[in-house]
């Protein structure tokens, strides 16, 4: 099969090393791609948000399956588009999506289905949302409704820090002008990541993940895209697992399949583990970033007919199969992310890096210039590594992050502490 992977991180670059090493797949694609991913796929430079393009290439180069990485042109209907024009394609309908476009749209579903989550309100305007806020007291809080690149939620430990972002996402200051909010209790526990494949009717678990928000050492400073992450999350126990899937991931595609939207996909919940359970924080529709690295690494199934399978509503006698050990991954940054960043600069090292032993190194941010590789982005590469623990690891993953050469490049040290610290 010909496959066509959209996208161009390293969420990306893992999927297809994955997906490279299935049987299934006789050439792979990758749109628009980095120089990592570019060593094991065909890339092709243009905006996936152009959809006809995105279709014209896809027919062109015989592609017979697509795998969507990012959530824009996902909410934007690129799956609708393309299956439109005939080609098979992973990832959930516009309307699907709308359990990551819209937070409102979620939490109603949530509610509707007593599926765990933190009471909430959704407002129109900020008088109303204000009034709330005072009502129901710090910690709260203030969401924007749709998609708003990592700067939609302020957790407010005050009522002015809550009224302030009521203001803030009315003005615009999230990107774009919010047309609706989210007020919601603050929730109390450990936070994990949880993903489960779908294929409309049935889903089946894809393992767990924390990752690390914190741009700086200590989780401190402000939040990023993720600056690493390990699998699996200690307090996702099996039972646990089992847990979330029963209370949380099962109702959801029910609900969604009842009202015509079946989810088709990578459903990626975002959890508070509390004394009281597992809450929903958020879904995502898409497979997580830094997540995706640290799961293909442990993964042991062949991804690629389980993704065909989830697409084709075929699931039902699916499972996957994950390695008893840990991943880990850490995120190189340019320096000055997740502000102002300089493009550009030269990576050196990589191949002595990636001889470390477990150890793979996805790219995030980068292009090629000849032999050379150029740092293209903020978040610019995830060096990721499999032990039999996280400990192991995470040595591994430093190992091979300090044969990296690249002073225009900064990370964390401490990546997976809280894990190795129980493992202890
Ligand atoms: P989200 O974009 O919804 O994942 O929110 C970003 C982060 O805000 C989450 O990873 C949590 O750390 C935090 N957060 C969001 N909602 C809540 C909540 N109800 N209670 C506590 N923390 C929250």
């Amino acid at each position: 099969m010909n496959i066509l992977i959209l996208g161009s991180g390293g969420r990306e670059h893992a999927l297809a090393w994955k997906i490279a090493a299935s049987p299934l797949c006789t050439k792979l694609y990758c749109v628009p791609g980095n120089a990592g991913i570019a060593q094991i796929a065909a890339c092709a430079d243009f905006d996936i948000a152009d959809h006809r393009a995105v279709i014209a290439y896809a027919k062109d180069k015989k592609i017979d399956f697509v795998v969507v990485g990012p959530e824009a042109p996902l909410c934007a209907g690129i799956t609708d588009d393309l299956e439109a024009a005939g080609l098979k394609t992973f990832g959930p309908s516009k309307w699907a999506a709308r359990l990551e476009g819209s937070k409102g749209f979620t939490k109603d579903l949530c509610k509707a289905n007593d599926i765990p989550t933190a009471a909430y309100k959704r407002f129109k305007s900020a008088t109303d949302a204000k009034a709330y806020v005072r009502e129901r007291g710090a910690p709260i809080v203030v969401k924007d409704d749709g998609l708003a690149a990592g700067k939609g939620v302020v957790v407010a430990a005050t009522l002015e820090e809550a009224e302030a972002a009521i203001d803030m996402m009315f003005g615009g200051g999230s990107g774009k002008r919010a047309w609706e909010i989210v007020i919601e209790d603050c929730l109390v526990g450990e936070e994990a990541s949880f993903f489960a494949l779908c294929d409309g009717e049935t889903a089946i678990p894809l393992g767990s993940a924390q990752d690390h928000k914190r741009v700086g050492d200590g989780d401190k400073g402000p939040n990023t895209g993720g600056m690493g992450a390990y699998s699996p999350a200690p307090i996702m126990t099996t039972e646990m697992n089992a847990r979330v899937m029963r209370e949380i991931v099962e109702p959801t595609v029910r609900a969604m399949n009842v009202m015509g939207a079946p989810f088709k996909g990578v459903l990626f919940a975002g959890l508070m583990i509390t004394k009281d359970g597992p809450q929903l924080i958020e879904y995502n529709v898409r497979f997580g970033d830094p997540e995706t690295q640290v799961l293909m690494l442990r993964l042991t199934s062949d991804l690629l007919p389980a993704l065909i399978a989830a697409r084709d509503g075929q699931l039902k006698n699916f499972s996957l199969r994950l390695a008893d050990d840990a991943a880990l991954t850490v995120v190189m940054a340019a320096n000055g992310y997740p502000g102002d960043y300089a493009k550009g600069s030269v990576i050196a090292g990589l191949a002595g890096a990636a001889e470390v032993e477990g150890v793979e190194i996805f790219h995030a941010g980068t292009k090629s210039d000849g032999d050379r590789v150029l740092a293209n982005g903020g978040r610019v590469l995830n060096v990721t590594a499999r032990g039999k623990n996280v400990a192991e690891a995470q040595s591994r993953a430093y190992a091979a992050v300090d044969r990296i050469r690249w002073p225009e490049g900064f990370w964390r040290r401490d990546i997976g502490w809280r894990a190795v610290g129980r493992e202890k």
